[in-house]
């Protein structure tokens, strides 16, 4: 008689299924969680269906039993499958997406019970630096020893030394204490028949298999206010839902207007949780406690109990895009996982991506639209300005037409807002005398300064270096210059302009928690800033009656650089933050300072012509075979050593099959040819939308070898190239 034995998936991504004995009396069915032994470890994976994951069998006297199953739901089918069309689809091993699917340790074994510290407010007598950092980073934090320490970058140590000194004290957490249930009935709103029909569209598709929509409407219409509808009738069915939002600094807004409605927060998911909050959000998740779920794209393989409804706010966003390990899209994602457990799925945008409007020109995804503001708001007005005519002077950056528009806003006592896409105070550092700038040592890009924090940082490795004295190269002391503007420049030359007006700066930087966040809304809301100057973070969501004049600083700068998304995504980004301007009963005016007043981009934001843009966009996009009509895909090789780096690419250039509808651009140097001190190499693919890409790329790729220093990634569905 054959032993029964099981395949299991491990979180390990270096290795294969495993095949393993199961020991008389255990359960173990696909999708239970196991613990499997190899060599001396005990590993946590998944048994899968056999027959889907085809390996080298071992005999069956060669298996080691299985060492037990742990006490958590089994993975569902509809979530297995999910994964696996993830694995195939964006080219990466089975184990990675399982590592999303059961992200927390603590989760599946951790203790029920935890000891976690917080603030007295006592402060020690003896008061060393590194308690006074710990203690001012700790402010309002609750946590283990373990997280509180290396949130404050200190020592455990440090943290101990606090808890006996009395500055910070015991807290018992129980991790599995029951959620508040949201009440669907707490606090309907009253729809207006726009809304209403959309509602009513939603409410009769919970519960009737998979139905991809795209919630389109503009700016203030209400697009939360309905899908909150939809949510309320997935849990009267008894379903969960997961609301998926692109920035985490959003939450808390969307926290506070789901508690007016539901009466209660939902289930954050997110890379600020503690352990506690991590295992019992998961293990809510799993057993179906948990009734609405939002999160991060991340939230989108856990392992829900009985999902009813996915909605995918500000669907347009581009953060919705993995950029490291698993480089998914999670829009597309979430609508793969709306497939499979036969669900709807909700894309709500007020500027819906081109790929996800020819979706709906197919007839692939419905389409709901609502088309005004609610109440008595109007949609703002869009005028542009053009900087040639009329040029800030030397060393500004507002033009003399919106600063007239600022000073008439703030003598009628109302918010104004503006947006430049670029963190800190200069995006350049220049030497006068020698002209040296100062680069980032690991990456293709100039140190940015942050006056704010009194430092020059890499935008994308994070290094950091105090702000120079004299110049490196030619060692003169007073030559450094700081070029170009950021937002915090724009808050200065604000402050010059206006020294009475209440400025706000927002960027990651200052908002770099929910709790920030929701500081900066109730500043807002109680009237206690004038002029905010802000990054895309700005953009979305936020809702601020008061405030009625937008300037957009420089709308040429997304222009730049020949990236396929580049006008489009300046026009999400101008209709986004224009959306900010007139929500109560003032009416919004939105000034946009560009060098060309006739780039298409330009004119259809001023025309309000979003329709002629959007065609005009996709007729190019079809002439050129672009997504969504033609398919690409990145190939990144990148390695501590250039050399090798070119060389393997080079050797994956001459490999490529020659396949027709396929054609492979490079190797050439990557758009950002060092990152984080690797030398990066990149192979464009560009494909026919019905060839399989995926397969070409992995049988391509299977016959060329490489060494362990080199890292070969794709991007399948690439975002900016
Ligand atoms: P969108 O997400 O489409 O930009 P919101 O859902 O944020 O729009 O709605 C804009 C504002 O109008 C919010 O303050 C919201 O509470 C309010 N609102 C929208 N619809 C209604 C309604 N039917 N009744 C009351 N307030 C509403
Ligand atoms: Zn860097």
């Amino acid at each position: 008689m054959p032993l029964p034995r099981a395949r299991v998936v491990t979180l390990n991504a270096a290795l294969g299924p495993l095949d393993y004995r199961v020991p008389d009396g255990m359960a173990v069915k696909p999708g239970s969680v196991v613990v499997a032994p190899l060599g001396p470890r005990q590993l946590i994976g998944v048994a899968w269906e056999a027959d889907r994951l085809p390996t080298e069998e071992i005999g069956d006297n060669r298996l080691r039993p299985l060492a037990g199953v742990v006490d958590v739901p089994a993975i569902s089918a509809p979530l297995r499958r999910l994964c696996e069309w993830t694995a195939d689809y964006y080219l990466s091993p089975l184990a990675a997406v399982l590592r999303m699917v059961l992200p927390s340790s603590s989760a599946l074994a951790g203790p029920r019970q935890m000891i976690e510290y917080r603030p007295t407010g006592l402060v020690p007598p003896r008061l060393t630096p590194q308690r006074e950092q710990a203690l001012s980073r700790i402010e309002g934090r609750q946590g283990t020893v373990r997280e509180l320490a290396s949130h404050a970058e200190v020592s455990d140590a440090v943290v101990r030394g606090l808890v006996n000194a009395g500055a910070l004290e015991r807290v018992e957490v129980d991790a599995d204490q029951p959620l508040p249930e949201p009440d669907p009935d707490f606090a309907p709103p009253a729809l207006n028949a726009e809304q209403a029909a959309a509602a009513d569209s939603l409410i009769s598709a919970i519960g009737s298999g998979f139905d991809p929509v795209v919630l389109d409407g503009v700016t203030g219409s209400g697009k939360t206010e309905v899908y909150f509808e939809a949510i309320a009738e997935a849990i009267r069915q008894g379903r969960q839902v997961l609301v998926l939002l692109p920035e985490i600094a959003l939450t808390e807004p969307f926290l506070t207007r789901f508690t007016a409605r539901f009466g209660c927060e939902p289930v954050a998911w997110h890379s600020d949780l503690r352990s506690s909050q991590r295992r019992r959000a998961w293990r809510a998740i799993a057993n179906g406690d948990a009734k609405v779920v939002v999160g991060a794209r991340s939230s989108l393989f856990l392992p829900y109990a009985n999902l009813g409804l996915i909605v995918v706010d500000e669907a347009h966003e581009p953060s919705f895009k993995q950029e490291e390990g698993v480089q998914y899209h999670a829009r597309d994602v979430a609508v793969m996982r709306g497939h499979f457990e036969e669900i709807p799925v909700v894309l709500a945008s007020a500027t819906p991506a081109i790929e996800t409007r020819h979706m709906v020109q197919i007839g692939r995804y419905r389409e709901l639209q609502l088309t005004e503001r609610h109440g008595a708001a109007e949609m703002p007005s869009i005028r542009a300005i053009d900087l040639t005519q009329d040029p800030p002077p030397r060393g500004r950056w507002i033009a003399p037409s919106l600063v007239a528009e600022l000073e008439a806003n703030l003598a009628a006592g109302q918010q104004s807002l503006l947006f430049l896409n670029r963190r800190g105070f200069a995006p350049l550092t220049l030497c006068r005398t020698c002209g040296h700038r100062f680069q980032c040592p690991n990456c293709t890009a100039w140190m940015v300064e942050h006056r704010l924090m009194h430092r020059l940082a890499c935008h994308h490795c994070g290094h950091v270096m105090p702000p120079p004295k004299q110049c490196p190269e030619c060692g003169d002391e007073d030559s450094l210059v700081a070029c170009g503007p950021g937002v915090e420049r724009i808050a200065d030359e604000v402050a010059e302009l206006f020294p009475e007006a209440r400025t706000a700066v927002v960027t990651s930087d200052t908002i770099w928690s929910p709790a920030r966040a929701a500081e900066f809304v109730h500043a807002m809301e109680a009237g206690k800033i004038d002029i905010v100057v802000g990054t895309q973070l700005i953009t979305k969501g936020y809702h601020f009656p008061n405030l009625t004049l937008v300037g957009v600083v420089d709308a040429d700068l997304g222009l730049q650089g020949g990236d396929l998304r580049a006008a489009e995504r300046t026009f999400q980004q101008i209709q986004q933050v224009a959306g900010r301007a007139g929500r109560g009963d003032k009416p919004g005016r939105v000034l946009v300072q560009t060098h060309d007043p006739d780039a298409p981009v330009i004119a259809a934001l001023v025309g309000g012509d979003a329709l002629g843009f959007y065609a005009a966009e996709t007729e190019a996009r079809r002439d050129a075979g672009m997504p969504p009509f033609g398919r690409l895909a990145a190939i990144v090789v990148s390695s501590e050593d250039k050399a090798e780096s070119e060389a393997v690419a080079r050797r994956i250039g001459l490999a490529a099959p020659s396949v027709e509808g396929m054609a492979v651009f490079g190797p050439a140097p990557a758009p950002l040819a060092m990152l984080r001190g690797r030398h990066r190499q990149r192979l464009l693919v560009h494909a026919a939308r019905k060839l399989d890409v995926q397969d070409v790329i992995r049988d391509w790729l299977g016959g060329v070898e490489w060494s362990s220093k080199v890292r070969v990634a794709v991007d399948v569905d690439p975002y900016s190239f």
